[in-house]
């Protein structure tokens, strides 16, 4: 447990430092906006899909440390995938942080298991899940995304 939540704080520092994917796409297919109004949450996620995959990826905006590092690890992970695998793994982190998927069973999350500690801060949840809500929606062609 404790090198768990120590693997987590060493993640989410690291991305906050070094966000991957920083940035809008100005050829964007695909775009949304996620807000989180419980704790102050606003990104911007642009998409660039060639076919039905997800070619490009990038993200902005002002986020407070769990989701902006749950961003920058979400593009990381979905650039090269095709949407419904990217689908899939939204519906699997929802699943993870809710506490309904145990990350020690079968799922395409990786690394991201890292977040699985969020299920247990209820206010975190929101701010962890934020990122893929968006992307969600993005692929639905809805502008925005709350967590509310
Ligand atoms: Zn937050």
């Amino acid at each position: 447990m404790t090198d768990s939540r120590q693997l987590y704080q060493e993640m989410i520092l690291e991305h906050n430092k070094k966000p991957r994917n920083w940035g809008l796409l100005a050829d964007a297919t695909h775009k949304a906006e996620g807000v989180n109004p419980l704790c102050g949450d606003h990104i911007h996620l642009s998409l660039r899909l060639a076919g039905d995959t997800v070619e490009a990826v990038g993200f902005e905006g002002e986020a407070c440390a769990i989701c902006k590092a749950s961003a920058s690890m979400m593009t990381a992970i979905v650039k090269g995938k095709t949407r419904a695998d990217a689908e899939q793994m939204v519906q699997e982190f929802r699943d993870m942080t809710t506490g309904k998927l145990d990350p020690a069973g079968p799922h395409h999350l990786g690394r991201l298991t890292v977040f699985a500690g969020v299920r247990d801060l209820p206010t975190r949840v929101k701010c962890a899940i934020l990122p893929w809500h968006t992307l969600h929606a993005a692929f639905a062609g809805t502008d925005t995304a709350s967590t509310e």
